[in-house]
């Protein structure tokens, strides 16, 4: 599918929960938030039912995302309902590696290819100040058990404030060296404020190369990160949003102050 500037729509984020065990600082409150209703989060016969009628119109790339995508339960589950659509070449996920430890092996089981793992700072005290609850072991873990589990390429996604070049991403690239993974840096945004960039070494941030839908957790799709528009796949069923999306994503965003990072997924 194209839109009204003959971008090609084949990329799909999907926020599959609002929930996160971490609170880093430039994502959430360290009290949490509010959370959405239980009866409004999408189940996974709406998520990979949506996601069906996605690929029919030309989707061909998934990415699950949160909040932290594994606090899901069962969400293994829907990772095979989903690698289960014909016409999907890249499945992918987006996790801060806390709890791949224990899923890894799985989700590659049930036809997850690939994951980035979010890691600002290699430094045990440094993770524990930006993340407030997380403990660094863990995504190494993560890590490690990510590879085993064949979960290639692995992708690092560092939030840097200015630069790549400050000395916790130095250190983050040095460690993505040693270790055969692949970095992304991402400079911190303000949706609200409309402060947006380009991700170094990935493919975000250029509109008008973006190729992205994104769905949330409670059923929004969202053609532009940057952008308040939003359809809402229960009320106008999943084609018509679909639709609706495509028409009306814009050139380029301004800002977002109907959703955050943490409902929509980055
Ligand atoms: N919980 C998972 C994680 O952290 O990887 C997935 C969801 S998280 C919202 C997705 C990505 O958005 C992460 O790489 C995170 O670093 C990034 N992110 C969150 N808040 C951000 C902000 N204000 N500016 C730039 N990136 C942000
Ligand atoms: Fe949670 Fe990811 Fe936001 Fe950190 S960036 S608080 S891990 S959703």
């Amino acid at each position: 599918m194209f839109d009204r500037f003959n971008r090609k729509l084949n990329y799909l984020r999907i926020s599959v929960t609002d929930r996160c065990n971490l609170r880093c600082t430039y994502c959430m409150p360290e009290e949490g938030i509010k959370l959405f209703r239980h009866e409004d989060i999408l189940s996974f016969d709406e998520i990979a039912g949506f996601t069906k009628v996605a690929v029919a119109n030309g989707v061909t790339k998934v990415r699950l995302t949160g909040g932290e995508p594994l606090v899901r339960k069962g969400v293994t589950t829907l990772v095979r309902m989903i690698s289960d659509i014909k016409g999907i070449d890249d499945l992918s996920m987006t996790t801060n590696g806390t709890l791949l430890k224990q899923y890894a092996k799985e989700l590659r089981n049930s036809g997850l290819h690939r994951v980035n793992i979010s890691l600002d700072t290699v430094d045990p005290e440094k993770f524990k100040a930006v993340t407030r609850l997380g403990n660094i072991n863990d995504v190494f873990e993560g890590i490690n058990a990510a590879k085993s589990a064949g979960l290639y390429p692995i992708k690092i996604n560092c939030v840097i404030k200015e630069s790549k070049d400050e000395e916790e991403a130095k250190a983050v690239t040095r460690f993505c060296k040693e270790n055969d993974l692949e970095i992304r840096y991402i400079h911190q945004m303000d949706l609200v404020m409309g402060h947006f960039s380009v991700v170094d070494g990935g493919t975000g941030g250029n509109c008008s190369l973006c190729n992205r839908l994104r769905l949330t957790s409670n059923g929004k799709l969202k053609p532009c990160l940057f952008s308040n528009i939003e359809f809402d796949i229960r009320d106008f069923g999943f084609e018509e949003a679909i639709k609706r999306a495509a028409e009306l994503k814009p050139r380029c965003g301004s800002k977002n102050e109907t959703g955050a990072f943490y409902n929509i997924g980055g």
